[in-house]
């Protein structure tokens, strides 16, 4: 890594600044390849995206590390050999510095409160995660570090960072007797040639090349959003700053809401709706049962002149609406008055129809259904006393049921 080209380790407040271009490369599509002899966009690395802005008048919309050196993805042009001002989207790059920063505090408190090592990091666009190596955590271990690492976030403790060789670092580890490497929550590449050192004072300290903010209280606030394993590990999603302050504003403003709808306070929203979830269930029980009961009565009342079939009475009638399970009642109601035999079929809200006989009569629905829906693409079935079917079109409803008083009538 060239470290003398990357200005952001030294200053990641500086977001405007010249520099000279020095290669200029055509990556297609209207886009081009830059770099700088200096920079302090961001690249994408250790978790962490990269910055946006403008190179001179063209926009910078990736900016990556190819071989140890920072490429500018831009779209416009870009001379090489000029002196170019630069700028970059600082919300961005703030937002990023809060998520960062946080994301060492947080890594310090679950490993000081829960001995839980940070073994991954990722800075989301909306979230950002650290995968702890632990198996679990629960609730209350989760309110704890929240606690803490906000405690550590008021204290505003100051950040700072070293860049030194590889030399360097290794004569203060021994120097110091193996203390600093004690301390260090990162372990450190043996092959990495530059260590960047950055240092919560007195309270943590790592080997990290992002971008931090200059003192922990600029991170503003840490919140734990949400838990999940994943295999050996669990990753812990997190929100700091301005991005913990818009979920708080938008849950706030939900809450309000549905604590005016219940007419309740906000602690009592959780109970008043599965109060309601539960009031809900019942009334659609009752709903279904009334339908069902309205469906038989109705089918009685309107029960027209029944045809001879040997010992049978056989009824058949086409309902313009009626769902099965009030088709299937109805058949149920007139078959259980006597000998019967009960063809229907209903329209809306889709073609069906219903198959059904007085228990113990020598008819087998099922093998009915089968066969009388076989001319039409039909598909249905059931046992000797009940059948139903489907996946016919609304004009071979009548069609179906006639075919199955033919098959009836064969067999009688
Ligand atoms: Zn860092």
């Amino acid at each position: 890594m060239n470290v003398k080209e990357r200005g952001y380790l030294e200053d990641p407040y500086k977001c405007e600044f010249k520099a000279r271009v020095l290669n200029v490369e055509d990556a297609g599509d209207g886009r081009c390849t830059v770099r700088l002899d200096r920079t302090y966009f961001y690249p994408t690395s250790g978790g962490q995206p990269n910055d946006t802005g403008k190179i001179g008048g063209s926009t910078v919309v990736d900016v990556i590390e190819d071989g140890g050196v920072v490429k500018h993805i831009v779209e416009g042009a870009v001379e090489a050999g000029e002196e170019v001002e630069c700028s970059i989207d600082w919300e961005r790059r703030f937002d990023h510095m809060q998520q960062h920063t946080g994301q060492h505090v947080l890594s310090r408190v679950f490993a000081d409160e829960l001995s839980m090592e940070t073994v991954g990091f990722h800075l989301g666009r909306s979230v950002s995660t650290i995968d702890l190596d632990a198996p679990s955590l629960s609730g209350e271990e989760i309110e704890r570090v929240e606690f803490e690492a906000n405690k550590l976030i008021w204290r505003d403790i100051p950040i700072e960072s070293r860049l030194m060789s590889r030399e360097e670092f290794d004569r203060l580890c021994r120097d110091d007797g193996g203390a600093l490497l004690e301390r260090l929550r990162s372990k450190l590449p043996p092959e990495e040639k530059t260590v960047r050192l950055v240092e919560i004072r007195g309270c943590d300290i790592s080997t990290c090349c992002g971008t931090h903010l200059k003192a922990t209280g600029e991170i503003g606030l840490v919140k734990l959003i949400g838990t999940e394993k994943i295999r050996e590990s669990v990753r812990v999603e997190f929100l700091c700053g301005q991005r913990a302050l818009c979920d708080y504003m938008g849950k706030h403003l939900v809450l309000t809401e549905l604590s005016r709808t219940f007419s309740t306070d906000w602690q009592n929203v959780a109970q008043s709706t599965k109060r309601l979830i539960e009031e809900n269930r019942e009334m659609r029980k009752a709903k279904e049962e009334a339908s069902r009961e309205l469906a038989r009565s109705r089918a009685l009342k309107t029960l027209g002149e029944p045809e001879r079939l040997g010992d049978f009475e056989l009824f058949t009638d086409i309902l313009e609406e009626a769902d099965a399970s009030s088709l299937k009642e109805s058949a149920f109601a007139i078959r259980e008055q006597g000998a019967r035999i009960v063809l229907m079929g209903a329209v809306n809200p889709k073609p069906f129809v219903v198959f059904a006989c007085s228990a113990g009569a020598p008819f087998d629905m099922g093998r009915i259904m089968k066969k009388a829906l076989e001319d039409f693409k039909g598909r249905g079935g059931g046992g000797m006393d009940y059948a139903q079917g489907g996946g016919i079109s609304a004009s071979d409803v009548r069609n179906v049921i006639e075919r199955a008083i033919e098959i009836l009538k064969e067999s009688v």
